[in-house]
């Protein structure tokens, strides 16, 4: 096992490694931005290192300055936790460069993931179910409109360098398909620096269901189950559950393995995602893997009771998987809401600003993963995901109650925050039935 850890991330995912790593006796660097310099969680840490000024691309996404933390503070692996360099295979490459442990899989695997079309290659290859459309890139306009008259309409096109929702956009027709094709395009170019695109057909009524897989270094590849992250705004999640109430045990098991199938077809090690869209029938289709831990891997966490991030401490210093799949048990229900600082009456935009006053929820089954603290000023310049409130019940209909009591607890004065669309959608009936698809918060909540 490694026995010193830098943390190259920051916020809540920064203590929730920070806090994995002491329970297993690891040292603890974090880096910080300038601005993240009051951060608390930083008191927690061994040491700590200031990587350069608040813009990302100068700090948190500075790989020279986060080498250089890690050499001066002598650490053998690096956490990337989620989101700056964590699926960036460049960094994977020069941390094995440098000696230094990346806690994730290997460069080859994240650039082959991180390329949307080449992983739906490697996806087909291991026999998961796809989406119908294009089989590659497609390079003019008229080969991608070629491409939706063949699957048929409604179809979406999809920059095979995507994430966080970005590059992505639905056309219903041939005449909104011309503005949708030019628009995914040139969003990918400015987002990615790569402006190639795909299309597949889009399923209008589907759930988004993922599947928690985690691998040793010795071959042992396992699932952890699924999340339902249907909730979702401009396709990007809000809430999460576990189990899914659209997933059968046989689903499950089929889903499992699809996973673990790719996992093995990849050579994958640690944690990663498999994510399906899964349609009204129940046919479930691979969209893309991320190579990290997830924002969402607390209600895995819940309904398994595994700790993901110890695992991929555990894992990535070389040490087998301490359970076979037929170990694996899941056990009641897990829902986590984010806590966003953004202005519900100003179209849910990001809001900096001090945190004046704070109560945190808590008591039995309800767990609060947050950095914020009252008189926190929350900075302009990252995401604006403040803490995730976890509920775990023996069922569904008990975590949805729990969830609601604690999302009352919860008090944040200083910035508006998303809890009040919670609190809302916790009470909306077809929520409290499980009918939920990627369309719920547009149908029911926009406006
Ligand atoms: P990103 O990497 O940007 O997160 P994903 O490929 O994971 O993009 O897709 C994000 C979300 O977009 C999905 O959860 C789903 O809501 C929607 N989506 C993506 N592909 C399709 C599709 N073919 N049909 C319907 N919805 C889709």
């Amino acid at each position: 096992m490694h026995s010193r850890v830098l943390i190259a991330n920051r916020g809540e995912i920064a203590l929730r490694i920070l806090r994995a790593c002491k329970s297993l006796g690891i040292e603890t660097v974090c880096v910080y931005s300038e601005i993240d310099r009051d951060a608390i969680y930083l008191r927690f840490a061994d040491e700590t290192i200031c990587i350069g000024p608040a813009p990302s691309a100068q700090s948190y996404l500075d790989i020279p300055s986060i080498i250089s933390a890690a050499e001066i503070a002598d650490v053998e692996a690096i956490h990337p936790g989620y989101g700056f360099l964590a699926e960036n295979a460049h960094f994977a490459q020069v941390c094995r460069d440098c000696k230094i442990d990346f806690i994730g899989p290997s460069p080859e695997v994240i650039a082959a993931m991180g390329d949307k079309i080449t992983a739906k290659e490697m996806a087909k290859k291991a026999g998961v179910p796809l989406i119908p459309g294009s089989t590659g890139l497609v390079d003019t306009e008229e080969e991608a409109l070629e491409v939706a008259r063949e699957i048929g309409f409604p179809v979406i096109i999809k920059a095979t360098a995507g994430g966080g929702g970005r590059g992505m956009r639905v056309a219903h027709n041939e005449l909104s398909f011309v503005n949708a094709y030019a628009a995914a395009r040139s969003e990918a170019e400015i987002a990615f620096k790569n402006s190639g695109v795909y299309v597949e057909r889009y399923l209008e009524t589907s759930r988004h269901v993922e599947v928690q897989i985690m691998a040793d270094k010795h071959g042992n590849v396992v699932h952890l189950g699924e999340r339902d992250c249907s909730i979702q705004r401009r396709h990007q999640k809000l809430i999460e559950e576990a189990p899914s109430t659209a997933v059968s045990p046989e689903m499950r098991k089929a889903m499992g393995e699809s996973a673990v199938a790719l996992a093995r077809e990849v050579g994958y090690e640690n944690a990663g995602t498999v994510e399906f869209l899964v349609d009204e029938k129940g046919n479930y289709y691979f969209i893309e893997m991320n190579t990290r831990i997830q924002v969402e891997h607390t209600v895995t966490e819940e309904i398994t009771g595994l700790d993901l991030v110890c695992l991929q401490l555990e894992v990535a210093g070389g040490k087998p998987l301490p359970f076979t799949q037929d170990e694996v048990q899941l056990s009641g229900h897990a829902i986590e809401v984010r806590i966003n600082a953004e202005d519900p009456d100003d179209g849910f935009k990001p809001r900096a600003g001090t945190i004046e006053r704070l109560f945190a929820p808590g008591g039995r089954r309800v767990r609060w993963d947050s950095h914020i603290y009252a008189g926190y000023k929350i900075p302009p310049t990252y995401d604006s995901m403040i803490g995730k409130l976890i509920v775990w019940g023996e069922d569904r209909e008990q975590a949805i109650e729990g969830m609601k009591r604690a999302l009352d607890e919860l008090i944040v004065e200083g910035v508006p925050t998303s809890a009040s669309l919670h609190r809302r959608i916790m009470n909306n009936v077809h929520f409290r039935r499980g009918n939920i698809t990627t369309s719920f918060i547009e149908d029911y909540f926009s406006g």
